[in-house]
Formats: C-alpha cells, sequence, structure tokens
C-alpha cells in the first residue's frame, strides 16, 4: 500500500503540469522537488512564448504553475529525490512510495570546459542571466552560445548594459529567426565564427577573454549558455533507455522503456524543448499514467 498513485520527481512547467492533469483526474499526486518549484522557468526575466498568457516573469508563471497543480489536489515536498528503486511493484523515493513513477529531472547547464571558467565561476562566470546581471550594471559583458538560451539571455542583459558581446563559434545563431532578429534592436555586438580559449582573471575576479584567435578583450563578466546536459541519474539508476546523448527514451505516451516509469520535459529525448512542450508532455503522461493505474487496479478499460 502506497499513499500515493503516482509520484512525480521535479517541478518545472512538465511535472507541475503532469500533476495538475493527474491530481484533477483523482490520483493521489505527489510531487518530489529538490529546489523551488518551477524549474528552469525561475531564471526567466520574461517569457512571451507561451500559449495565452501576455509577457510575464518566468517567477509568475512558475507560481501559477504551483498554484494551478495544488488546487488540484497535488502534495509538493520540497524534498530532493536521491535515489529511487523499485521494490514490492512500487517506485522508492527514500520514504515516499507510489506504483507510478514520472521523471520530471530537467536539465542542467552544460559547461564550456574552458581554462578560467571553473575558476572564475561566482567571480564573473555566471550560467544564469536574470540571477546575476545586475551584479555588473554598466559593465562589459560577454555571453557565450548561438542558441535560444544565449540570445535570450543577451537581451536581456542588454537592458542593464551598454557594451555587451554575443560570441558564437559559427557564422549563424542556432535560434530562432525571431530571437535572433530581435537582437538588432537591442544593440548587442556579434562575434561570430569565435570561441574562447580562456577566461583571464586576477586571482579574485574575471578580467579579460581570450579567444581563438589568440586575441584578448577585457570583460568584467561571463554568460555562458553553451546547452544543456539531461539530469538522468536516477533514469540511469533504475536502468531506463537512454539515447547516445543520455536523454531518456520514451515512446509517444511518454514511457520509458521501464514498466510503470514515465519521462517528460527537458530530460526526455525531445525535438523542441519550450514551456509548452513540456507542459505538453506533462499532460500526456498523466493520461496514461491513469490508464496504467486503472490497469494495475484491474479497472482497465482497454
Ligand atoms: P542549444 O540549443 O543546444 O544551443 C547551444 C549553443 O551553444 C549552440 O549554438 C552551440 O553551437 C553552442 N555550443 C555548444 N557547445 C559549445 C562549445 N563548447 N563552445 C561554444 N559554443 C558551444 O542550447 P540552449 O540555447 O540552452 O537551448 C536548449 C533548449 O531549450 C533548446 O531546445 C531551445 O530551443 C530551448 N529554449 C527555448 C527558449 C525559448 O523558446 N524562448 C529559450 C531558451 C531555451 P552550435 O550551434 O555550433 O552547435
Amino acid at each position: 500500500m502506497s499513499d500515493y498513485d503516482v509520484m512525480i520527481i521535479g517541478a518545472g512547467p512538465a511535472g507541475l503540469s503532469c500533476a495538475s492533469y493527474a491530481a484533477r483526474s483523482g490520483m493521489r499526486t505527489l510531487v518530489l522537488e529538490a529546489g523551488f518549484p518551477g524549474g528552469q522557468v525561475l531564471s526567466l526575466d520574461k517569457v512571451e512564448n507561451y500559449p495565452s498568457i501576455k509577457p510575464m516573469e518566468g517567477f509568475a508563471l512558475a507560481s501559477a504553475f504551483q498554484a494551478q497543480a495544488e488546487s488540484f489536489g497535488a502534495r509538493i515536498e520540497l524534498e530532493g529525490a536521491m535515489s529511487l528503486k523499485k521494490e514490492d511493484g512500487l517506485f522508492c523515493a527514500g520514504d515516499f512510495k507510489a506504483p507510478i513513477c514520472v521523471l520530471a529531472t530537467g536539465c542542467s547547464r552544460r559547461k564550456l570546459g574552458c581554462k578560467g571558467e571553473e575558476q572564475y565561476t561566482g567571480r564573473g562566470v555566471s550560467y544564469c542571466a536574470t540571477c546575476d546581471g545586475p551584479f555588473f550594471k554598466g559593465k562589459k559583458m560577454l555571453v557565450i552560445g548561438g542558441g535560444d538560451s544565449a540570445v535570450q539571455e543577451a537581451i536581456y542583459l542588454s537592458g542593464l548594459t551598454g557594451d555587451l558581446t554575443i560570441c558564437h563559434r559559427r557564422a549563424t545563431f542556432r535560434a530562432q529567426a525571431a530571437l535572433a532578429r530581435s537582437l538588432e534592436n537591442h544593440h548587442v555586438k556579434t562575434r561570430m565564427n569565435s570561441s574562447v580559449l580562456e577566461i583571464i582573471g586576477d586571482g579574485k575576479k574575471v578580467t579579460a577573454v581570450k579567444f581563438d584567435d589568440l586575441s584578448e578583450e577585457s570583460f568584467d563578466a561571463v554568460f555562458i549558455f553553451v546547452g544543456l546536459v539531461p539530469n538522468n541519474d536516477l533514469a540511469k539508476a533504475m536502468g531506463c533507455k537512454l539515447d547516445d546523448i543520455g536523454f531518456v527514451m520514451t515512446d509517444a505516451a511518454m514511457r520509458t522503456s521501464v514498466d510503470g516509469l514515465f519521462a517528460i520535459g527537458d530530460v526526455r529525448n525531445t525535438l523542441f524543448r519550450q514551456i509548452v512542450t513540456a507542459s505538453s508532455d506533462g499532460a500526456i503522461a498523466a493520461h496514461f499514467a491513469k490508464q496504467e493505474l486503472d490497469s494495475l487496479e484491474g479497472r482497465s478499460y482497454i
């Protein structure tokens, strides 16, 4: 016996949408979250491409996701799932147990791996513009990367300084065209076909960056957005099938290769990572989790 029907690990848009749908369908729903509910949305200054909303702060959208899930009866525990196993037909994360489990563990920022990056992290090197940008107001900043994150965060930082450069290793941005185009309106300098070799400092803080043409330029802050790595430790521990990069493989119902275990959102092998696609994953997983529960409890209608 367990207190819950479904245990969702991770409270980003995927996990919280799944919680709303699951709780609303009558499942006793638990969400475990190691940090704050909201996931990466919390670090967004502004969200403008989630359907039906007016542009709003990431924090406000995250709060709305949480409030909706709780209004349907989902319970959110601010406790990380340090391990996951299946015993006697129940998934167990610490003392929490449920017959169905949904992994919504998301991704972390990929490190650039250059000299000086680790030494100066928190001392001029950052992976979150809204968290750290205000510390460098009016200073000289560099953004590294060419995807949606780099461009979106560069647009935010351009509101804090008149001296911002974005450096990308290719001739064109990978980011969605609408985002990349809007860089022009924000007076962001671009440095294309260029890679960073080293982040240089004076021992206490970042002072400059060395590029692959061996030129050096002074900077006060370096923001790195070079992609995501899946938080797949629990999926690995459960023996889920992963793709070559480590994202969890699922079928169209969000089922992993392990019975009763689903995966949704950024940790899943998917082609487009957006708040709306993560939410959609959550709704789909909740629907099929309910079917699975019914079948486990002998109420199968398939
Ligand atoms: P991403 O799309 O994987 O882009 C990573 C960027 O970093 C690429 O331009 C890549 O260059 C570059 N890069 C990777 N390794 C590098 C290295 N060692 N040195 C220099 N550059 C390197 O990652 P992301 O921008 O974090 O986005 C992740 C996902 O979230 C995407 O699916 C994205 O669409 C989504 N997202 C959406 C929004 C939005 O809709 N508003 C906002 C943020 C993120 P190459 O191009 O050469 O590979």
